[in-house]
């Protein structure tokens, strides 16, 4: 690929994303969440409130993601599900099917979901149109080049194209630790 495209890099910590029911079920009837910070991707809020994953062995308080989804989605690293007592499947995001059942508790009730716990594919947002120039389409793998003393490089790289986002890779912390990655790390795509 004659194009060089540098990527930032962002590390995702544990985190969940709710149903409407499923807020419910957990803070209460008409309970509505509270938007704390925004993240870098524009319209994406973290909350206030955060809700309690039970594993088989511990369990930890996850972060809420907002806006709320159709389907609840618990995002961890290999280390947390290992802490956890969680066996997540590595999948990309919204792709619940067969993915790790997973206990849920928040102040007003809980859940046992037989689905929804997974470990999050590394991806890379780009817009439509770099996508197109770099002859890539949502679905198609890279791999990037990370630069640095802990640098390297890392395979099967999910592309995520859409006309609204910025170009950004996302890994868990795992995988951020792994690079020693800091807000300024950055890779290379490559093929
Ligand atoms: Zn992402």
């Amino acid at each position: 690929m004659d194009l060089q495209v540098k990527v930032p890099i962002e590390v995702s910590a544990r985190h969940l994303h709710l149903c409407p029911e499923h807020v419910e079920i957990l803070f209460g009837k008409d309970y509505v969440l509270t938007n704390k910070r925004e993240l870098s991707q524009k319209g994406y809020f973290v909350t206030v409130e955060r809700v309690e994953v039970i594993g088989d062995k511990a369990s930890a308080l996850f972060s809420i993601l907002t806006p709320l989804r159709k389907k609840t989605q618990i995002e961890m690293a290999l280390t947390d599900a290992r802490k956890l007592g969680v066996k997540p499947v590595l999948r990309m995001s919204g792709n619940l099917e067969g993915s790790a059942p997973i206990k849920l508790k928040g102040p007003a009730g809980e859940l046992a979901l037989s689905e929804g716990a997974i470990i999050a594919k590394r991806h890379i947002h780009m817009s439509t149109d770099l996508a197109d120039e770099m002859g890539l389409k949502t679905g198609d793998e890279v791999s990037v080049q990370v630069p640095g003393e802990r640098g390297g490089v890392l395979n099967h790289v999910v592309i995520s194209a859409d006309p609204t986002f910025d170009l950004t890779m996302h890994i868990d912390t795992d995988e951020g630790n792994a690079i020693d990655a800091s807000p300024e790390t950055y890779g290379f795509i490559i093929k």
